[in-house]
C-alpha cells in the first residue's frame, strides 16, 4: 500500500512514528513543510523536515518534541557572547551540524529536496521525505504592533511571541509561485491513501496546499483522503494553532477544521471521542467522519490512531 501524508513537525512526526507501527509494509512518503523555514546565522534551518527526520530516526528530544536528544549549546552561547542573536530560538550544537551540512550543500547547488534524501541516509527514517518544494516559500503573520500592521517571519510569531498577539493574516510568501518538489506530484498521483495527519491546518498542511498544483492533485487523486484532528475538545492539544485559525477565520472546533478543507479535499476525518458530538455535523458537510481517541500518549495509542484512519480511508473507498 502507498500511503502519501502531508506533515508539519511534532504533530506530523508523532503520527508517523504510529502510522508506521500500524503499516509497516506500507511505502509512506511524507510531503513536508517548509513554511517555517528561517534562515539563522548564515544557516538554513527547516525545523519540520528536521523534526520528521530526527523523530523517526530516533535522534529527537523526546519531552520537547523538537531537536536534538542529548543537546548541548556552547555555540548558541559563544555566538551570545558575540552579541550574535537571535537568542530566542534555540539552536544545540548537535542540531548545528544537520543546518551547516545542509546550507554546505544548498550552496553546491543541490535542492533542498536532495538534501532532504542526503540528511535521511544518515537517520533512515523509513519513509521517503520530500519537501513540498525546492522554491523558497516562507510564512509570515501580520500583526498589530503600536497601531501600525507589519508582517514577522512566522517563526518571529511562534517562537520569539509565543502567538501572543492576535494574527490579523497568515501568508505563505512566495508559494505562489513555487513548483511542487521533484516527487510530489507523482506520489500523490500513485497513493492508494492520503493522510493528514494532526498538524497545524494554517501554518503546516495549509502552507503545503498553498504551493499550486498539490492541492488539486490531492483532489483529482480519486483516492480516500481522511485526516485526524488536531483540535480536541475545542483547542489544540499543543500549540497555539487557535491563533492562526482565527487569522483566516475558522474556529478552533474539529468540525470547523473538517469544513475549512472541506469536502472538496477530504473523504474522511477522525475527531476525538470528547468531540463525539460534532460528527453528526461534519457528516452534514459531506465528510464521513468517527470519533475515536485522538491523544498521541504512546506510540500504541497512536497507532491505533493511525489504524482508524486507515479504516475509515477503506470505508470511503468501498
Ligand atoms: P509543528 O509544526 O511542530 O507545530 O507540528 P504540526 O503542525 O505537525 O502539529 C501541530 C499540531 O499537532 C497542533 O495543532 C496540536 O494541536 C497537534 N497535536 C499535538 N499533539 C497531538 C495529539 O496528541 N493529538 C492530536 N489530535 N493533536 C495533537
Ligand atoms: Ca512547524
Amino acid at each position: 500500500m502507498r500511503i502519501v501524508v502531508l506533515a508539519g513537525g511534532i504533530g506530523g512526526a508523532r503520527f508517523l512514528r504510529g502510522l508506521k507501527q500500524a503499516a509497516p509494509d506500507a511505502d509512506v512518503t511524507v510531503i513536508g513543510n517548509t513554511g517555517d523555514d528561517i534562515h539563522l546565522f548564515g544557516l538554513k534551518v527547516c525545523p519540520d523536515l528536521d523534526t520528521v527526520m530526527y523523530t523517526l530516526g530516533g535522534g529527537i528530544n523526546e519531552e520537547q518534541g523538537w531537536g536534538r536528544t542529548d543537546e548541548s549549546f556552547t555555540v548558541k552561547s559563544e555566538l551570545a557572547a558575540y552579541g550574535v542573536g537571535p537568542e530566542w530560538f534555540g539552536l544545540g550544537d548537535r542540531d548545528f551540524a544537520t543546518h551547516i551540512v545542509r546550507t554546505q550543500m544548498l550552496g553546491a547547488g543541490y535542492p533542498l529536496s536532495a538534501v532532504t534524501a542526503a540528511l535521511c541516509e544518515r537517520w533512515q527514517p523509513g519513509v521517503r521525505l520530500i519537501p513540498m518544494s525546492d522554491d523558497r516559500v516562507e510564512t509570515h503573520v501580520a500583526v498589530e504592533v503600536d497601531g501600525e500592521t507589519k508582517a514577522i517571519h512566522f517563526q518571529e510569531y511562534w517562537v520569539k511571541l509565543r502567538a501572543s498577539v492576535d494574527a490579523q493574516a497568515v501568508v505563505p510568501v512566495g508559494a505562489d509561485r513555487a513548483k511542487p518538489a521533484p516527487g510530489v506530484l507523482e506520489a500523490i498521483g500513485e497513493a492508494d491513501v492520503i493522510l493528514f495527519p494532526p498538524s497545524n491546518p494554517v501554518v503546516s498542511i495549509g502552507t503545503i496546499l498553498a504551493v499550486p498544483g498539490i492541492r488539486e492533485a490531492i483532489a483529482e487523486a480519486g483516492v480516500p483522503v481522511v485526516g485526524l484532528s488536531p483540535i480536541v475538545g475545542d483547542a489544540p492539544v499543543r500549540g497555539m494553532a487557535d491563533k492562526v485559525l482565527a487569522a483566516v477565520g475558522v474556529e478552533s472546533t474539529a468540525a470547523a477544521v473538517a469544513e475549512h478543507y472541506g469536502s472538496g479535499l477530504l473523504d474522511g476525518w477522525l475527531v476525538d471521542t470528547v468531540d463525539a458530538g460534532s460528527v453528526a455535523g461534519v457528516e452534514a458537510a459531506g465528510i464521513r467522519c468517527r470519533a475515536v481517541p485522538l491523544m498521541m500518549t504512546d506510540l500504541e495509542t497512536t497507532a491505533t490512531m493511525a489504524r482508524e484512519a486507515l479504516r475509515l480511508a477503506e470505508e470511503v473507498r468501498a
